[in-house]
Formats: structure tokens, C-alpha cells, sequence
């Protein structure tokens, strides 16, 4: 997969529909757009899964506005074809594919991470003063920003478009684990199905690309720090319903996403197991048994104490390949 660059797109060239724009880029694409500062340019990663269209629809409103922004702007659009792949912005990988956001680490061999790899350098060689990677959650989220690290750098991208920040210690091969010399933060715009995320990401990319000081007056963000991530055991199966399924090691509530980023009590059931098994709970330096956090009565999922979690997916694959939800204890 080669990625192409594009400098300065006509904005009268670009599709009025965002669906056309998507089949017309030539693949993977980077898109180089002049500041008014040339000696400056801030970084924008999106579309890395392809069903998270909100920071792509964003950058299509900006190109067609033919605005200049205030430093060098690289935009950078991964997974297109996993995004235009029918039904469109379905696919978060195409099938049999690696996720382009596990791929930013050796080693590069496969075609996923040979565009990894040929992103870090397009990134490396624009010098950012900020790399910013820009998402939405499978399921219905507010916005909130990922980081490695708490800078006050950090916040204040993170400020831009959301109040809440979570610094984590997984290492997963995401772009936000690699060095560029700057700061970096993912935003996790909110559900790609939520209406707000197309708002958060206008006001934020807004700040971002003409702000001339973008560390400059940052809002407020709170923090929730080191989340553990249930994952599935390989071979588990699972699926989300009002009721207990047959032939499911785990049956998870199909409202599930109501719950992201409240409080969930301990009398609150989350789903029907006969067992915790299939779980575990990794914050990257600490990996746990599910049962510390969970509890099985009368055949449902309850938790042990009052947790906060996000990102609850309901769409089963998303949840067996990469996770059910990230959470933190209350208090
Ligand atoms: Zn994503």
C-alpha cells in the first residue's frame, strides 16, 4: 500500500460528498496543505480505522473551505480502503489485515505495517511541533483524548476537543506510543453514530490548524489514569442481547454502551456468564484476573465495586479482536 502525497488540493477539485472524496484518493494518502508560517507544521493522523469516519468528513469540510491555515498542515489518511470497502465505513481493517493502529512498531513486513512504516516517515520528516491522532469509538462515547504521558502540552491538545484524558500505560503499537520530538495525543471524537462528534472534531481541528500557539490557553481536562482493558480470551465467543444466548461464553448486554464513562455499581448486571474465565484485565504493566473486578450471581455479570468504563463497544468482532471495554475503579 503506497502512500501518496497530495500538496495544496484545489478545494473547487474536491467532491462535494464525502463518499466520492473517499473513492477518490488514490490509497493511503497524505495530504500537505501550506500554512502561513512555513517554518511550522502540526500533524493530523485520521481515518487510521476505517469505520471512524468523523475526522475524515472533518478534513473534507476544511479542504472544500480552501482556508489557509496558520503553520504547514499534514494530514494523513490510513486505512481508505477499509473505509470505502462496501458497506462503507464498516470495516475498522479490512479482512485478513492487521489493525493499521497496532502496526506502528517492527516489525514492518506485512502491507499494514509497510504503510505504518511509510506514515512514521512522512510524519518524522515534517518536523511537527504536534501530532495529533484522531478517532471515533465504536460505540456511542463522549469525546475524550489517549495519551502515554501528562504534559501540560498533552492536555492542552487534549483540551481542544474533550474534557476527559486518559494517560494509559498499554503499549499496543499505536501511533501515540512513537517519539516524534513533539507531543502527541489521540482524541477519540465520541461514536461515529453520535451526533456530536462531527462538532467536536470542527471546533477542534479548528483551534488546531489556526490557533498560532496551540499550547497556549488550554481548557481544563480531568484525568483518569492507567485503565485496564477487558479482552477476550482467543476462541471465546460472545455476542450482546437482552438475555442470555446459547452457545456463548459470554453474553453481554446489548444496551452496554449506555454505561460509558458512568458509574457502574455492583448491583448493576452488565451481562450472563457461567463463568470469568474467557476475561482478562491488562493495564500493560499489570495483568489481572477478570474476577478481581467481576463477579458471577445467579448466572449474570456484576461488578466487584463501583467502576467507571469506556469505550463499550456492542459490535461483537470489534469486541472478541481488540476489546470489550476500558475501565477504572471509582474513587
Ligand atoms: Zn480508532
Amino acid at each position: 500500500m503506497e502512500l501518496t502525497t497530495w500538496t495544496n488540493p484545489d478545494p473547487g477539485a474536491i467532491p462535494p460528498r464525502v463518499g466520492d472524496f473517499l473513492r477518490s484518493l488514490p490509497g493511503p494518502t497524505a495530504i500537505a496543505v501550506h500554512g502561513k508560517d512555513r517554518s511550522r507544521s502540526r500533524v493530523l493522523v485520521t481515518l487510521s480505522h476505517g469505520n471512524e469516519p468523523s475526522g475524515l468528513e472533518a478534513v473534507h469540510r476544511w479542504l472544500r473551505s480552501g482556508r489557509t491555515p496558520v503553520v504547514d498542515v499534514l494530514v494523513l489518511f490510513g486505512s481508505v480502503e477499509a473505509a470505502r470497502a462496501e458497506p462503507m465505513f464498516y470495516f475498522r481493517m479490512l479482512p485478513g489485515h492487521r489493525d493499521l493502529n497496532r502496526c506502528f512498531r517492527p516489525p514492518f513486513a506485512d502491507a499494514t505495517g509497510q504503510l505504518a512504516e511509510a506514515m512514521l516517515h512522512r510524519i518524522h520528516a515534517a518536523k511537527p511541533e504536534a501530532v495529533l491522532d484522531l478517532h471515533n469509538t465504536s460505540g456511542s462515547n463522549p469525546a475524550f483524548s489517549v495519551t502515554i504521558g501528562d504534559s501540560p502540552e498533552q492536555r492542552a491538545l487534549s483540551s481542544l476537543f474533550a474534557q476527559q484524558m486518559i494517560v494509559t500505560d498499554l503499549r499496543l503499537g499505536s501511533l501515540m506510543e512513537q517519539d516524534f520530538g513533539c507531543p502527541i495525543v489521540t482524541i477519540e471524537a465520541g461514536g461515529s453514530q453520535d451526533d456530536t462528534a462531527a462538532g467536536v472534531c470542527d471546533a477542534g481541528l479548528e483551534a488546531y490548524f489556526y490557533r498560532d500557539e496551540v499550547f497556549a490557553d488550554a481548557g481544563e481536562v480531568s484525568l483518569l489514569e492507567h485503565p485496564y482493558r477487558l479482552e477476550l480470551q482467543p476462541h471465546a465467543r460472545i455476542d450482546f442481547a437482552d438475555h442470555a444466548l446459547p452457545d456463548r461464553d459470554l453474553t453481554m448486554r446489548a444496551d452496554i454502551e449506555r454505561f460509558n464513562f458512568a458509574p457502574v455499581p455492583p448491583s448493576e448486571p452488565l451481562g450472563w456468564a457461567s463463568g470469568l474465565g474467557s476475561l482478562r484485565a491488562s493495564t500493560g504493566r499489570d495483568t489481572r484476573d477478570a474476577r478481581e473486578f467481576f463477579r458471577i450471581e445467579d448466572g449474570r455479570i456484576y461488578t466487584r465495586c463501583t467502576l467507571r468504563m469506556f469505550m463499550a463497544t456492542t459490535r461483537a468482532d470489534i469486541a472478541a479482536s481488540d476489546c470489550l471495554f476500558y475501565f477504572v475503579r471509582e474513587g
